[in-house]
């Protein structure tokens, strides 16, 4: 039999849940795009990527996911033949380092492992070593969604400011922003990315970049620039231009939405929330994994991010029949490993709350014990009272 009848959980980490009233902000007639409503729908979105990105600079809005923003990071301020630093946290930076490469950018790389963060000693120390400054760019992710890891932005900032280097600081954000804190101005960041689908609650196909104003002097001269991502065009006076071409529309009333959800609620709110279910999910993994067959991927607590959570399961257990018997028996649809995760991973992510995801540890639980996956007990206990504990 299933019990899976009822509404439907995506406890995967991205594309995740999208909350009613985003999806009826998208349920209306097609507006003009040159005049009227519109505007305001994109002035209110810009201002609110810049406040929740928190920047002073400029916020551009692109029809296309996140793969989409981090070739408009890069397009706007390098030059084919610019030398680019990847800190190669989990698989997503490494991704954004590859696209570079596909546009003519030297990728260097600072090796991280899966399972930990990336270390700012040896950030600093590779930039060191480029005494003549040919590394244009550095890229990492603040919260890597295929390892699970956050990484320390403030302390990666602090080391290439350590070691005199003047490259630009580019920081995706897809995994994070919305749900942790992301300073971009106080940080030192110079570009940031971030895409709709993830704590956004927005779905997928529009992303978003934002430029200080060290990026927007360096897209002065950036030869890899082309018009549909230009920034430049972007800042033109007519809202066309704005979107190059015709605004997404729908996608931006689903974006003003959710943005005027997450202001009423309260960044820093949001922000709580995330933190106190982040910790709810990891009280359970920490009970589960006494028995000796899960674990957590990311080694060191601090490590581990308050979007998502990756848990590794030791063979010959198949974590595969975990996840088929979640969605299929329970209506919950969890994230399977990727990036050579041995495992399966639970978002916490966007439109959650505690009985979503109570919901969605209950049934890891029921799965663990009704496909006879050794795991210890009371997991759910322990999200009950670290839940109880926090509020
Ligand atoms: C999801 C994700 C991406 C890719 O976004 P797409 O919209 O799938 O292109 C990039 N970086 C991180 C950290 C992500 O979580």
């Amino acid at each position: 039999m299933t019990l899976r009848y009822g509404r439907e959980v995506l406890a995967m980490p991205g594309p995740t849940n999208i909350p009613d009233s985003v999806l009826n902000a998208m349920h209306r007639p097609a507006i003009d795009i040159y005049s009227g409503p519109l505007l305001e729908v994109t002035e209110r979105c810009h201002e609110g990527l810049c406040s929740l990105f928190g920047t002073q600079g400029h916020a551009f809005i692109y029809a296309a996911n996140g793969h989409g923003a981090w070739e408009a990071a890069l397009s706007n301020t390098l030059s084919a033949g610019d030398e680019i630093l990847v800190l190669a946290s989990g698989r997503f930076a490494i991704n954004w380092g590859a696209t570079g490469e596909s546009m003519g950018l030297v990728v260097h790389t600072v090796e991280c492992d899966f399972r930990d963060s990336v270390s700012p000693a040896r950030v600093s120390e590779r930039l060191r070593k480029d005494t003549a400054h040919a590394i244009k760019a550095v890229l990492v992710v603040q919260v890597d969604t295929a390892s699970g890891v956050v990484n320390d932005i403030p302390a990666i900032r602090a080391a290439i400011s350590a070691a005199g280097h003047p490259a630009l600081f580019m920081v995706d954000t897809i995994a994070s922003l919305g749900t942790m804190t992301f300073t971009m101005d106080a940080w030192g960041v110079d570009v940031a990315v971030c895409g709709a689908q993830k704590g956004l609650m927005t779905p997928p196909g529009l992303s978003f970049c934002a430029a200080g104003a060290k990026a927007l002097a360096a897209h002065e001269s950036a030869g890899l620039c082309t018009r549909y991502w230009d920034w430049t065009f972007r800042r033109g006076t007519e809202h066309y231009h704005k979107y190059c071409g015709t605004p997404p529309e729908h996608m931006l009333f689903g974006l003003d939405e959710a943005l005027r959800l997450l202001q009423e609620e309260g960044f820093d709110k949001a922000i709580r929330r995330h933190t106190l279910l982040a910790r709810a999910v990891r009280a359970a993994v920490e009970m589960w994994a006494k028995g000796g067959v899960l674990d957590f991927n990311v080694a060191e607590p601090d490590a581990r991010a308050n979007s998502v959570t990756t848990i590794r399961m030791a063979p010959p257990h198949e974590p595969s029949r975990l996840l088929e018997f979640c969605r299929d028996t329970c209506g919950v649809t969890l994230g399977l490993g990727i990036g050579g995760l041995p495992g399966f991973r639970i978002a916490h992510m966007g439109h959650v709350n505690a009985p979503m995801m109570l919901g969605t540890l209950g049934c890891v639980e029921l799965g663990l014990k009704a496909l006879d996956i050794p795991h210890g007990q009371g997991g759910v206990q322990a999200a009950v009272e670290t839940l109880a504990e926090g509020l």
